[in-house]
Formats: C-alpha cells, structure tokens, sequence
C-alpha cells in the first residue's frame, strides 16, 4: 500500500482497502484506515474539537502535577476511543485547571499587593501593626489555604483603604483598631465572633493536648479525660458548643487540683525522707570522710530551692566520685585482707615460738634433774653435751623465728600504710564533690566552705578579707553566635587565666552559670580591685582561641571587703551591687561597695 499526500487518492485507496480487507464499510473504518493510508500521527487522529480542548487543558495545568495527570489520562480515553469515561474525566480536568489557574493568579496578585502594601508608609497602620495583623492571620488560618487566601486579601485591602477600614476579622484588637464605617463594623463583628470562637476553641485543645496529656502519663484515667476533652474542644465553634463543655472541664480542674496537691505532698514526704536519711547517716559514719563529703552535696541541694541543674551536676560529681571509689575500694580491701593475713602468720610465729621455749624449758629442767642426780663426770658430760647442743639448736630456732617475724612485721606495716594511703586517696575524692565541674573552680559548697575558713582566720588575726564577683560580658551573643561548647571552652579559659593571676591562697569558685567570686584572703578593697585589673589585663594578652580566631573575653567585677560581724550572704549582695554598677557604667570594669559604716 503506497501513502500518499492527495485527500482524493487517499480516499480513492481508503475505500478499495475497506473492500480488499473485507471490513464493513463504517464510518469509524473509514476514518482509520484513511489515517493509517495518511500516515496521520496518533495525536493528529483525534477529533479537532477534541483536540483543541486538550491543547486549551494542557495550556492551563501547566503548572499542576495533578491537572497534567488527569490530562494524560484523558490523552489516553480518547486514544482508545473509551468515550463512555470520557466526559466525566473531561469535567475533573476542567475544575482542576479551572481552580488551579484561578487560585493561582490570586496568589500572585495577591502577594505582589501585599508586598507594595507592606513597604507603603500608612499611618495608621504602622510596620508593626501590620507584622501583628499578618502573624495572626497566618497563625490562624495558615492551614487551610482557600481562607489564608481570603483573609490576606481583606488584610492587604484594609492596608490599602488606611483609615476608612478595618483589620481583618477581628485580627487586631479593638483599642488598637481605627474607627471604622458601620458596614466595616457589621462584617468584622461577624467574622471576629467566628475567628474568636475557632482560635479559643484551638488554644484551649492544644493547651489540653499539649500542656497537660503529655504530663498526665502517671495518671492514665486523667489523661484519658484530657484527650477526650482537647477532642471535643477543637469542635467548639459557637457559645453553646463552650457552655455544654464548661462542666466537664470544671470537674477535670478539680481532679487535677486533687491530683496536684497528692503530687505535692508526696514530694514533700520523700524530701522529709531524704532528709532524715542524710541527717542520720551523717551523724553515723564519723570518720568515713567520703562519705561524708558526699551525704553533704545531697544535703545542700536541698537547702536551696530545688533546680535541674543543680541535680544533674551533683548527680554527674557524685557519679564520677563513686566510680573511683568503688575502684579504690577493692583494692583497700585487698589491702586491708593481706594486713590481715600477715597479722595470723605474725601470732602463728609467735605460738610456734613460745611453744618451742617451752620444749626447751622442759628439756632444761630434765638436765637440771640429770646434773642434781648424776654423780660421775662421764654422765655430766652427756648433759653438759645434750645441753650444748639443745641451746646451739635454740639459738638457731630463735634467730629463725626472729627473722621471720621482723619479715612479717615488715609486711604487716607495707600493707597498713598502703590501706592509709588509699584512705586518703578516697577522702580526697570526695574532696573533689566541691568542685565545679566543668571549670575545676570551686562549686558554691566549696565557695561556702571556704569563707567560712577565711572569715573565721580573719576574724582571728584581723587581717583583712576581701570578695570579688564577676559576670562575663555579653555571655549570651558568645553563646549564640559559637555555640554553648564555645562558651563552656570560654568558662574554662576564664577560670584558667584567674588562676593564673591570683595567689594560691586565692579560691575561685563558680557561683552560677557566667559567675565566679574570689576570696582573697589578708587582702584590702583597693588590693582586690588591683587583683581583679590583674586578671582583665591578662584577659586582652591571653585571647580565648575558638577555632583559630581569636576572641577577647570580658568581665565586670564588684569588690566589697569584710566587715566585722559580717555573714557571706551579705558580703555577696554587696559585691553583686557593686558588679551591677561595673555592668551599668559600661562593663568591663571593677567597682566596689563600701557598707555605710555605723
Ligand atoms: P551581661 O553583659 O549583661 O552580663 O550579658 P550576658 O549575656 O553575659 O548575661 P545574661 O545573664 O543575659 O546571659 C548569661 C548567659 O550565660 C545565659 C546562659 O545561656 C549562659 N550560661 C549560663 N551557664 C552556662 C554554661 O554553663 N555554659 C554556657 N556555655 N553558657 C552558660
Ligand atoms: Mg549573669
Ligand atoms: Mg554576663
């Protein structure tokens, strides 16, 4: 069969292949062989109304992955000639393009408005006004893009029209609102009552949701209840919806207030417990000054106020403390069983050897009875030879047992002293429970203990103490513009470069987050400020290296000297004033306070 390009010879070739094929002459028959003589693409085949309509759909879902499948689709019932499906997929793939295109050029419009708007100078409606209005609508209606639409329309319209409109349903309170025209006012009543309703609706359920189900795992039933309850609240669209929920939530606040007040009281009992239990404890165990040390971390913690962070360093010092200990401790046992082994072979000597005098002494007396009863020289002589050599064989039993029981008594003393020392090694780990850990400074129970050390000494020979806190500089922008791992490695360079400076009858200690005090033992005011100007002098020539860049870190310090009868507490009120007016004259510098004297 040859293709040709003239209509009539195609025709001419279509209607003597229908009959060559013996196909019935239909028109559908017609049409496809006459395509298949033509040559005609797939595509082309189609009905040109038909074929118009895809090409219009194809134009306007261009940028719809849905509208373009639906598109292929469609392609697809035509192709296989499935006309029955087709116009129902025919009216999807209209709405489809219809919305898309639509909602599309909205949102561009839309947004170029918003953007000419937001940059035109209104008084009435100020930048920040205009950022509150536009936050809570996108708060509100952020997901469900049809009312996001509609919502930002109206706001960009109330910008647009100034002072003759108003915000956006309600969006922006009423004091803060312009007067506005009585239809304007009809149409944000309406629309605030819905917005209102929906948004207190929401914040009561993820209140419910979040604030307290996720906190009620120990109580299933309340937690059930507080589902149950954020469940119907989201629903709540209309002040009866709010007036049937009322009841049921005064009943779960009750329960809640019940369960609230058992929790607390529960807490208290088990801090009663604690409490009794460390007192106790303290009182036994005297000379275990581990021990000791650290029932006395547990009993501070609950001195002050409880906070996370203090738990979880003491827990972290005190996790540290016990691993070792628990390492010394085997070997102080080892220790302590070898004493006990030599002290046994020690007595055993000592048995053996009484024993052995014993023998002796009974042969002594036998030759005593043989020397009184003999009566010639020959049977003096076997005494006098028995007895020779029982004293020679004494002598060596004795010089025997001597040096072994100087070697055992050496052994015994080894591991006496070695339990000794392991003892200490334990008692100054529990030392190390008054360190910071992080910084290796003295924590508040070490900087307590301390001044109570230098205020007694004071006291006693009057020579003057003086208390430096200071606060690093702009510790927040460190933080946050290199991280927290660069502030902690700046904590630590602070307290090395202290340390560095003062005496070593110094202490420093950490006394919160970004504050050290120094106790500066026989030490005036004007000495300490010159100490403190020390430290920040070798501050600008000792730079904090993070990651290769060098950074000056900064401190404002206050300085009081101790007066006589004065407490720490009060000491560190003052020095906090007088570090305040160090941060409020500037910072980076050292101001003191003089208590009044009266
Ligand atoms: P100012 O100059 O007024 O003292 O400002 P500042 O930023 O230093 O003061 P502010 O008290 O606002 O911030 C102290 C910061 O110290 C807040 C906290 O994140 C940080 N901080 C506290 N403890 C630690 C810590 O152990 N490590 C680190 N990296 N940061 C801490
Ligand atoms: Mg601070
Ligand atoms: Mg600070």
């Amino acid at each position: 069969m040859k293709s040709s390009t003239n209509p009539t010879d195609i025709a001419r070739e279509t209607l003597k292949q229908l009959a060559v094929r013996r196909v019935p002459p239909t028109p559908d028959h017609y049409e496809a062989i006459f395509h298949e003589i033509a040559g005609t693409a797939e595509a082309e085949r189609l009905h040109p109304a038909l074929r118009e309509i895809l090409a219009a759909l194809d134009q306007r879902s261009q940028s719809s992955p849905e509208g373009q499948r639906q598109l292929g689709q469609l392609r697809k019932l035509a192709q296989t000639e499935q006309w029955p499906e087709l116009p129902e997929l025919l009216f999807r793939c209209v709405q489809t393009s219809s919305a898309q295109g639509a909602l599309s050029r909205a949102w561009a419009e839309l947004i170029r408005d918003l953007i000419r708007q937001w940059d035109l100078r209104n008084p009435v409606y100020t930048p920040s006004r205009k950022q509150a209005s536009l936050e809570k609508v996108l708060i509100n209606f952020g997901n469900n893009s049809d009312e996001l639409n509609d919502k930002l329309a109206s706001l960009v319209k109330a910008w647009a029209e100034g002072d003759t409109g108003g915000d956006i349903g309600g969006l922006i309170e009423a004091a803060d609102a312009p007067a506005i025209g009585a239809e304007a006012v009809a149409t944000a009543a309406t629309a605030e009552t819905a917005v209102s309703h929906g948004s207190w609706a929401n914040a009561l359920s993820s209140t419910l949701t979040i604030g307290l189900q996720a906190r009620l795992s120990h109580n299933p039933e309340l937690q059930q209840e507080a589902a149950s309850l954020a469940t119907e609240a989201a629903t709540v669209s209309d002040d009866a919806g709010f007036e049937k929920l009322l009841p049921r939530l005064r009943k779960f606040w009750l329960r809640l207030e019940l369960q609230n007040d058992q929790e607390m009281r529960l807490c208290d009992g088990l801090m009663n417990l604690l409490r009794l239990l460390t007192d106790n404890m303290a009182e036994i165990v005297i000379e275990d000054e581990w021990v000791r040390g650290q029932i006395a971390v547990v009993q501070s913690i609950m001195a002050q106020p409880l906070d996370m962070r203090v738990i979880y360093d003491a827990e972290s010092g005190l996790k540290e403390v016990l691993f070792k200990q628990s390492q010394l401790k085997h070997s102080l046992v080892e220790a302590q069983a070898a004493l006990k082994e030599m002290l046994a072979s020690f007595i055993d000597r000592l048995g053996v050897m009484s024993q052995s005098t014993d023998r002796y002494h009974d042969r002594i007396s036998s030759y005593a009875e043989r020397i009184e009863k003999a009566n010639d020289l020959s049977s003096i002589r076997d005494v006098m030879e028995g007895l020779l050599q029982d004293t020679r064989s004494m002598q060596l039993d004795v010089q025997r047992s001597r040096d072994e029981l100087q070697e055992a008594r050496q052994r015994a003393d080894d591991a006496h002293q070695r339990v000794q020392e392991l003892e200490n090694e334990l008692s100054e780990l529990s030392s190390r429970v008054r360190e910071d850990q992080l910084t290796g400074a003295l924590n508040r129970r070490g900087m307590e203990e301390a001044m109570e050390t230098e205020m007694a000494r004071s006291q006693r020979t009057g020579s003057p103490l003086a208390l430096a806190l200071l606060d690093i500089d702009n510790f927040k922008k460190l933080n946050d513009s290199r991280g927290h791992g660069a502030g902690d490695e700046a904590l630590r360079h602070l307290v090395g470069v202290i340390k560095a400076i003062v005496r070593p009858m110094d202490s420093v200690a950490r006394y919160g987050g970004e504050e050290f005090v120094l106790i500066m033992p026989e030490t005036d005011s004007a000495a300490a400020v010159a100490a403190m100007q020390r430290v920040q002098r070798e501050l600008t020539r000792r730079f904090f290296l993070h990651n290769n860049e060098k950074l000056l870190i900064t401190f404002s310090a206050g300085v009081t000297e101790i007066q006589p009868g004065d407490s720490t507490q009060a000491a560190l009120e003052r020095a906090d004033h007088a570090m305040y007016m160090a941060k409020k004259a500037g910072k980076n510098r050292v101001e003191t306070y003089t208590p009044p004297q009266f």
